[in-house]
C-alpha cells in the first residue's frame, strides 16, 4: 500500500483531505523537525501525529494525563487496524509485561503513556526502543501559568534531552502568549514552529438565555433535551445540588440521564462516564469536572444551566460538543444573581481583581446585543470578518430605538430612592408595584412611581442591564448591589446626551433556533429510517466488542451513510471516515442494511433561513413557503425581515400594505418608539399579526 501522508489519510482513515496545518505539521515532523500545534478541541491533533507515526520505521510515544483518553484513543487506532497500546497505571503488573515485549519487538507504532510512568521507565526498557517521534499531548499541563499544571510534566525535559534527535510534538488546545513560551522552555522543544489553527467552531450554534426564572428553565431544558432525544448532552451546573435536581427533574420526564459531581466516588464517577462513552446514559448533569478525560465525539449539545466563571471555560466547556463536525447546539442560561455571587466569591479568594475582570467580560458576552461568535473569538484573538449567521443575536438581531425617555425614568427613580436600592426595587417602583416593601420605604410617593407601568418586568431588567453596560449606571456588588449614577448617567438625566437601547428579544421556545451554515448538508437528506438502522448495528457490534460507539462510525459518517446509501465497496469507502480496515470488518453488515433502504425515495427537509430565501427568490408567496417548510407563517416573515436587514433583495414592501405600516408606524410613535412586537399587537386591538407587525418595523426603522 502506498503511504505518503495523503494515501494514508485516505486508506487508513478514510478522509479524503487534510484539515488546515495537518499537512505542514506532518511534513515537518517527517523532516525530523519540533512543532508546537495549538488548536481547538476537535480540531484534529491527533492526526497531526499518528501519521507520522504510521510513516516512520520505529515507535512513536504519546504522553498524555488522561488515562481513560489514552484507551479511546488506542481503540479507535485500533479499529483502524493500526497497532497502538498504552502503558499507565491502570493496566495490571502481568499486563506490563506483555506491552513491553510488544514494543520491544517492534509491534507497536502508536504507544500511550502517562508522564509518571514514562518517567518511571524512561531509563530502562523505554531506552532501549527504535523511538522516533514523541507528542506531548495537553502540553499546557507542564507551565504553572495554565491552568492545569502537572508537575510530573516538568519531568519530560530531561527525556527530551536524552532524545537530542528525535522530533517532538508539543499539543493543546489552551495556551495564551506566556503559557506558550513557558511550554517551549519547559519541555526543551528546538526551534519548534508554532501552527495555531482557526479556534472557530463553526457547527456550535451559540444561544444565550437570560434571566429565567428557575421553573422556566427546567421545564425549557426539559424540551431541549426531548427535541434531541437519542442524541448526547451535557448540562454544567455550578453546584453538586443542582446536578442532582436537574438530573431528577428530567428523568421524572423520561430523560436517559445521569449526574455526575466531585462528591461521588471514584467507581461512580466512571460508571457514569463509561454509560455516556457507550451512549447507554444520554444526558449528563455534571459540575465542571465532567468531560475534561472524554472523547466522544458526537455530543450533540452542550447546555450551561448557571453563568461560567470565564470564557475560557465557557469556550471549553461548549466545545465538548460536535467534535466529529456535525451541527451541534449550545445553550448558555444566566441570572444576575450568579454573577453577584461569584463577584462575591472571587472578592476573597487569590487573584481577586483578575478573577472578577473575568467574571465581567463573561457577563459582557452574555448580554452582548451582537455576533457572539465575534465577541468570543475577538476574545481569544481573533478577529471575524463578518457575523456568523449561526448565534441567537444574527438570527433575531435586535433592534435599535431611542431609549432617552426609558433611561431618564430608570436614573431618575435611581435617584429619587437617594441610590441605595437595587434593581428589583427600582423596577417595583417604576412600574408601580403595589408591593408591601415599596410602601414601607415610602417610595409610592416618589414622583417617579409607576412612571414606567407600561414597560414588562422583564424588558425594564434588560433596559436597566443594558444601561449599565453602557456606563451610566454601575451595580455597586459591595453594597447590596444598590445601583449608582455614574458622571454619564448625569448627563442623560439632565437630557445633555440621548441614549440608544435595543429591544429585548426573547425567541420564543418554539421558535428555537436551528444552526445555519454547515460543512456537511447535514440532516436535510439523511434519511432517518435508514440512520435508525444503522445507529442499531453499530451500537449491536460495539457492545460485543465492548468499545464506545463511534469507534466503530462515527455520527458523521453514518449520516453520510444514510444520504449517500452506499452499497458497493467503491460507494462505502468515499464515506468520510471509512478505511480500509473498516470496510474490511464492517463493510458487509452495513451495506445489507442500506441496501434494503435502497429504493426508499427520500424526504426533504432543511430549517434554514437561506433556505427560505431560495424560496423567496423561486417566488412563493410565505405561506407557500410556510407551507412547504412546515413552518409558522410569522417564522417566514421573520425570516425575510431579517433578509432583509442584512440587505438581501427581499421587497417586504409587497407583503405588507401601506395601511398597515401607517398602523403600526402610529403605535410605535404612540408607545415612545417602542420595538416590541407585544404592545403593537395590543395598541392595535390584536388585528394586526405578528408577522406583519414585525416586517412593518423593520421597513419604518430602515427609513421607509
Ligand atoms: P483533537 O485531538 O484536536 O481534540 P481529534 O484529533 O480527536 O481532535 O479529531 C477530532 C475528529 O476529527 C476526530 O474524529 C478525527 O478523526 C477527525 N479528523 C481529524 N482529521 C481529519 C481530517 N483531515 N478529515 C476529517 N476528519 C478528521
Ligand atoms: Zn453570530
Amino acid at each position: 500500500m502506498e503511504s505518503t501522508p495523503i494515501a494514508l489519510l485516505k486508506n487508513i482513515f478514510g478522509y479524503d483531505n487534510f484539515r488546515p496545518l495537518q499537512q505542514e505539521i506532518i511534513e515537518r515532523t517527517l523532516a525530523g523537525k519540533d512543532s508546537f500545534v495549538l488548536m481547538p478541541t476537535g480540531g484534529g491533533k491527533s492526526m497531526c501525529f499518528q501519521i507520522p507515526a504510521l510513516c516512520f520505521d520505529g515507535i512513536t510515544i504519546v504522553v498524555s494525563p488522561l488515562i481513560s483518553l489514552m484507551k479511546d484513543q488506542v481503540q479507535a487506532l485500533r479499529a483502524n487496524g493500526i497497532k497502538a497500546d498504552f502503558f499507565n497505571s491502570s493496566i495490571l503488573p502481568e499486563e506490563e509485561g506483555a506491552v513491553i515485549s510488544r514494543a520491544k519487538r517492534g509491534e507497536i507504532k502508536l504507544l500511550y503513556m502517562s508522564p509518571e510512568k514514562l518517567i518511571a521507565v524512561s531509563t530502562t526498557w523505554l531506552r532501549d526502543l527504535n523511538i522516533k517521534l514523541v507528542a506531548i499531548d495537553e502540553a499546557h499541563c507542564v507551565s504553572m501559568w495554565g491552568h492545569d499544571f502537572r508537575p510530573e510534566y516538568t519531568q519530560l525535559k530531561a527525556f527530551r534531552n536524552s532524545l537530542p534527535d528525535v522530533p517532538f510534538m508539543a499539543l493543546t488546545a489552551t495556551a495564551d502568549k506566556s503559557a506558550r513560551a513557558d511550554i517551549e522552555v519547559q519541555l526543551g522543544l528546538k526551534n519548534a514552529r508554532l501552527f495555531i489553527s482557526s479556534f472557530d467552531r463553526k457547527n456550535l450554534s451559540i444561544e444565550v438565555r437570560g434571566q429565567v426564572p428557575k421553573k422556566k428553565k427546567l421545564y425549557e431544558i426539559e424540551r431541549f433535551a426531548e427535541q434531541k432525544r437519542n442524541e448526547s448532552g451535557i448540562i454544567y451546573c455550578l453546584s453538586r445540588k443542582n446536578t442532582e435536581e436537574v438530573a431528577e427533574y428530567l428523568r421524572g420526564h423520561g430523560h436517559s440521564v445521569a449526574f455526575y459531581h466531585a462528591g461521588m466516588s471514584a467507581e461512580e464517577r466512571e460508571q457514569v462516564q463509561t454509560a455516556f462513552i457507550h451512549d447507554d446514559t444520554k444526558i449528563i448533569v455534571a459540575t465542571i469536572a465532567f468531560g475534561m478525560g472524554i472523547d466522544k465525539s458526537n455530543v450533540r449539545w452542550v447546555i450551561h444551566y448557571n453563568l461560567p466563571k470565564n470564557l475560557e471555560g465557557y469556550y471549553q466547556e461548549i466545545g465538548r460538543a460536535g467534535r466529529d463536525g456535525l451541527p451541534s447546539e449550545t445553550r448558555l442560561y444566566y441570572n444576575m444573581s450568579d454573577f453577584v455571587l461569584y463577584s462575591q466569591f472571587a472578592d476573597g479568594g487569590a487573584n481577586a481583581a483578575m478573577q472578577k475582570d473575568k467574571l465581567s467580560r463573561m457577563l459582557q458576552f452574555a448580554e452582548a446585543k451582537s455576533c457572539r461568535r465575534k465577541i468570543l473569538l475577538s476574545y481569544f484573538g481573533e478577529h471575524l470578518t463578518s457575523d456568523c449567521g449561526n448565534c441567537d443575536v444574527c438570527d433575531n438581531p435586535p433592534m435599535h430605538f431611542d431609549g432617552t425617555i426609558l433611561a431618564q425614568k430608570a436614573l431618575s427613580g435611581v435617584a429619587r430612592m437617594k441610590e441605595k436600592e437595587g434593581i428589583t426595587m427600582l423596577i417595583n417602583v417604576l412600574r408601580g408595584s403595589a408591593n408591601a416593601e415599596v410602601h414601607a420605604a415610602g417610595y409610592s410617593q416618589l414622583k417617579t412611581y409607576g412612571v414606567g407601568r407600561d414597560v414588562s418586568y422583564i424588558d425594564w431588567r434588560d433596559y436597566i442591564i443594558q444601561l449599565a453596560n453602557q456606563g451610566l449606571i454601575e451595580i455597586m456588588y459591595s453594597e447590596g448591589s444598590a445601583l449608582k449614577i455614574t458622571p454619564i448617567g448625569w448627563k442623560v438625566l439632565k437630557g445633555d446626551l440621548p441614549v440608544r437601547l435595543t429591544t429585548p428579544v426573547q425567541p420564543e421556545e418554539k421558535n428555537i433556533r436551528k444552526p445555519i451554515s454547515m460543512q456537511l448538508s447535514t440532516d436535510a437528506e439523511v434519511d432517518p429510517h435508514v440512520y435508525e438502522e444503522l445507529r442499531k448495528l453499530r451500537s449491536a457490534i460495539a457492545r460485543e466488542k465492548n468499545v464506545p460507539a463511534y469507534v466503530i462510525f462515527s455520527d458523521k459518517s453514518l449520516k453520510q451513510m444514510s444520504i449517500d446509501l452506499p452499497v458497493t465497496e467503491n460507494e462505502f469507502l468515499a464515506i468520510s471516515g471509512v478505511g480500509m480496515n473498516k470496510m474490511e470488518q464492517y463493510g458487509d453488515e452495513f451495506m445489507e442494511v442500506i441496501a434494503k433502504f435502497k429504493h426508499v425515495p427520500k424526504p426533504r427537509k432543511s430549517p434554514t433561513i437561506l433556505e427560505t430565501f431560495d424560496l423567496y427568490k423561486q417566488g412563493l408567496s410565505p405561506e407557500e413557503i410556510a407551507a412547504k417548510r412546515n413552518l409558522q407563517v410569522t417564522t417566514i416573515y421573520s425570516h425575510l425581515s431579517q433578509l432583509y436587514t442584512e440587505g438581501k433583495e427581499v421587497d417586504l414592501e409587497k407583503f405588507v400594505s401601506k395601511d398597515i405600516v401607517e398602523k403600526v408606524r402610529a403605535a410605535f410613535n404612540d408607545l415612545g418608539k417602542n420595538t416590541e412586537l407585544k404592545p403593537i399587537f395590543e395598541k392595535l386591538n390584536e388585528q394586526v399579526s405578528y408577522g406583519e407587525i414585525r416586517m412593518s418595523l423593520t421597513l419604518i426603522l430602515s427609513g421607509k
